[in-house]
Formats: C-alpha cells, sequence, structure tokens
C-alpha cells in the first residue's frame, strides 16, 4: 500500500483527488470573521466563503450560544406524525414569511443535496397525484450542480459527478438544455413532450458550472416556458437564497414565481447542517387534502431543533446588521473591481452577479495554480469548471479585501508561468 496513503489522515475527503492532495491537505482549526486559521498557523481570507455558505463570517460567540441555548433546553425532537418541535415550527414559518412564494409551506432537511432530492421528488410525486403519470422526466440545464444525492447526480450537467455508477440517470428521467439560449429550450420542450416533462430546474446564477449570471430574459423565458405547458418551475437557490443576490432569494431579483425553491447554505451561513424546500400551494394542496398522500421523504433530523435554532438566530443577524444591503453595495465594489482587470490579455472574462464573482482565465493559465498561488500569498479562492476562479467571500467583507482579494489575483497571475497547450 501506497506509504503516503496509509499514514495519512483516517478522513477520507469524498470530493477529492486522493493521490494529488496527500501531503498537502490544509487542515483548518479556527474562524474568526472573513478569516480561518490553520494548524500549519497561518490565517487566510476565506475569499469563498467555504462552499457559499460562511455568510454572515465564521467563528460568532452568538451563534455558539444559540446553539448552546437549544441543546440545553431539547437537542431535537423528530417531526414524524403528529409530532413537530417548536424551533423548527418557527423557523419555517420564518422562511415562509421571508420567501417570495405566497402560501408556501416549507420542509426542512439537513442540507442542499437533500434539499434537491426532496423538491425534484416531490415534483414527480405531485404530477402522479394529479394522475398525469406519464410526467416523469426532469429537465436540468447544461453545466448546473444540484448536489451529490441521487436526484442530483442523476440531473446535474457536470457528467464527471456521475462517471463509474453505471447508469446515466440513478433516478429520474432526465434531460439538459441550453445554459443561455432560451429558443434552444423551446425546441428541448418540444422534442422531448411537454406532457411528459415533470419540471425544470435551475440554479437562477450558475454556482459551480463557473459563475455563470443568467443572460437577460433568460430566467423569464424558463418561467413563460414552464407556465404555458403545465411544467414545474423549480429554482435551485441554495447558494442565491438568504441574502447572496442582494435579495433574500434570486427569485425576487429575477421577478419569478417557482413552484419549488430548494434552499440551504445561507438559511445558517454553515452554522447548522439544514436546508429545506419551500412549496407553493398549487403542489401542496393536494397532500393536505383528505384522502392525500403522506409525502415520504422524512428523515430523522428533518426540522433538527438545534439546527433550526442557529437558522433563526443566522437570520436575525442578517436583518440586524442590514447584510442584504450591505451585499449589494458589495456587488458594485466587486464589479468595478473585477472590470478594473477584464481588459489583461490574461483574463478572457469575468462576470459577478450579487456577491458571486467569477475570473475565467485564458486556458494557458490555469485557475487551479492561479488559486493555489492565491492560497499562498494568504486568500483562499477556488477553481471552478471553464477554468475559472470563484470570488465570493462572506457579506461582512469590507471594500478593502475586495480589491485585495482581486489584487492577488492579478498578483497570483503575474507568478504562475503560462502552460504550453
Ligand atoms: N445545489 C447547488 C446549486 C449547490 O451549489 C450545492 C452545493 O454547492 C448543492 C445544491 C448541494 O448542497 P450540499 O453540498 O449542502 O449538499
Amino acid at each position: 500500500m501506497n506509504d503516503a496513503a496509509r499514514t495519512g489522515p483516517a478522513l477520507w475527503s469524498a470530493q477529492a483527488h486522493m493521490p494529488s492532495v496527500l501531503g498537502r491537505q490544509i487542515v483548518v482549526t479556527r474562524g474568526e470573521g472573513n478569516y480561518v486559521h490553520t494548524t500549519d498557523g497561518r490565517r487566510l481570507f476565506d475569499g469563498t466563503a467555504g462552499l457559499w455558505h460562511a455568510n454572515i463570517g465564521h467563528g460568532r460567540a452568538e451563534m455558539a450560544e444559540a446553539a448552546a441555548e437549544q441543546m440545553a433546553r431539547l437537542e431535537t425532537y423528530h417531526v414524524f406524525g403528529r409530532y413537530l418541535n417548536d424551533r423548527a415550527v418557527e423557523l419555517a414559518e420564518r422562511v415562509r414569511d421571508l420567501s417570495p412564494v405566497a402560501d408556501s409551506k416549507v420542509i426542512l432537511n439537513s442540507g442542499g443535496s437533500d434539499a434537491v432530492d426532496v423538491a425534484l421528488k416531490l415534483a414527480r410525486r405531485y404530477w402522479q397525484l394529479l394522475g398525469r403519470t406519464e410526467k416523469t422526466v426532469i429537465l436540468s440545464r447544461d453545466l448546473s450542480y444540484h448536489g451529490l444525492h441521487a436526484y442530483g447526480t442523476s440531473v446535474a450537467g457536470i457528467d464527471v459527478n456521475r462517471e463509474g455508477y453505471g447508469t446515466e440517470s440513478l433516478v429520474a428521467d432526465t434531460a439538459r438544455f441550453d445554459t443561455r439560449d432560451i429558443e434552444k429550450v423551446r425546441r428541448t420542450v418540444a422534442g422531448i413532450g411537454p406532457e411528459r416533462i415533470a419540471a425544470i430546474v435551475a440554479e437562477p446564477i450558475q454556482g459551480t458550472g463557473g459563475v455563470i449570471p443568467p443572460e437577460p430574459g433568460y430566467l423569464e423565458g424558463l418561467q413563460r416556458i414552464a407556465d404555458e405547458n403545465d411544467i414545474l418551475l423549480v429554482l435551485d437557490e441554495v447558494i442565491t437564497g438568504f441574502g447572496r443576490t442582494g435579495h433574500w432569494f434570486a427569485t425576487e431579483r429575477y421577478g419569478l414565481r417557482p413552484h419549488i425553491i430548494a434552499m440551504a447554505k445561507g438559511i445558517s451561513s454553515g452554522y447548522s447542517a439544514v436546508g429545506g424546500a419551500v412549496v407553493a400551494p398549487e403542489v401542496w394542496e393536494p397532500f393536505y387534502e383528505s384522502g392525500g398522500p403522506v409525502y415520504r421523504h422524512g428523515t430523522t433530523y428533518s426540522g433538527h431543533a438545534t439546527s433550526a435554532a442557529v437558522a433563526l438566530k443566522n437570520l436575525e443577524i442578517i436583518e440586524r446588521e442590514g447584510l442584504i444591503g450591505r451585499v449589494r453595495e458589495l456587488e458594485g465594489v466587486l464589479s468595478a473591481e473585477l472590470g478594473s482587470i477584464s481588459s489583461d490579455p490574461r483574463i478572457a472574462e469575468t462576470r459577478v452577479a450579487g456577491f458571486l464573482g467569477g475570473i475565467e482565465l485564458r486556458p494557458e493559465y490555469p485557475a487551479e495554480r492561479v488559486a493555489d498561488e492565491m492560497l499562498e500569498q494568504g486568500w483562499i479562492a477556488r477553481p471552478l469548471r471553464g477554468n475559472v476562479v470563484q470570488v465570493s467571500p462572506p457579506f461582512t467583507t469590507t471594500d478593502d479585501e475586495v480589491r485585495g482579494i482581486v489584487a492577488a489575483a492579478v498578483s497570483a497571475l503575474d507568478v504562475v508561468a503560462p502552460v504550453d497547450l
């Protein structure tokens, strides 16, 4: 057996190429605002807010207190059958009131991948319930990412995440549609036949696919296609929900009317594992009628009370500190900074929507090497698909820190020699 593998950490990172990371893994031990500390004594600016989750910044004592208080009173109680717990009830009400979907019901679960399973199973279950049993296809965008549980793996438009499972789709009939051109989406829908399509699922702004904001009119076009063809519109707001676009939900930013919203990350800023779905009345009503079925996507930790208490505190902080307004300012600062470097010949394109930024590099400058060099200089950035460097720090970032991370990207480019293609 390979020695480095045997003596390395017992923890197997399921989303890492182990032979490449062994011996150079970074172990984070402490978080403090927009920075994290590592076992080798470094203090790094968290330019990606972890995985787009650490929106209020790290290490807030108030969040720890909320968790401790809740655990001392009731760690959790399940929400099966007649049982609920008061914190899950409260969080669902809060999300319903914040969400742009009128009279919604809220399912709470454990994270983003789970939220996608909740949303897409529900979309298919809904049509079965209405007797439209032929409506089973889930349409998703090229380059989309919807987590790695069974539904997300099946529908997502990033093929490597399906590699080795033996089938194109684990659970659902799926088809993918163009990311930018709404006319191509219409043709895909017509080709499959709208009577076979249960739902269209989309991230309002594609994250993992390379920070791709929607073309003007594109999301509105998806809405029209869904409405005109009796197709449910499911928005995956796992990244965009709870403030990252300068609104509580991107749904508001783009004036959409989704039937289901999947959410996670920003609901708790990562202080607890929580996600779920906001469901419009049209979809939940048949399950509430006498004779209606049980939805059946409960887990032990659905509506986990401590996770909910922590999420409630996070939402209180976002509101109290005006962080959504701050995101709008930060979008302006990031746009100006990225705009100022976009004519650099080593850069193909820069993209910003809300406080999500991507720097697409020319192929001779691998994003992975640029991100590694930025790390050397104390700035965490993440290489994404399409040779993009992701910049999307916490909402508590200062203007100077935005300038700092963009300058670090340029100075990293100065260090990274171009590769021959
Ligand atoms: N959906 C989107 C759009 C995401 O970006 C992610 C994670 O990055 C997920 C779903 C999955 O969330 P999680 O990793 O919490 O399961």
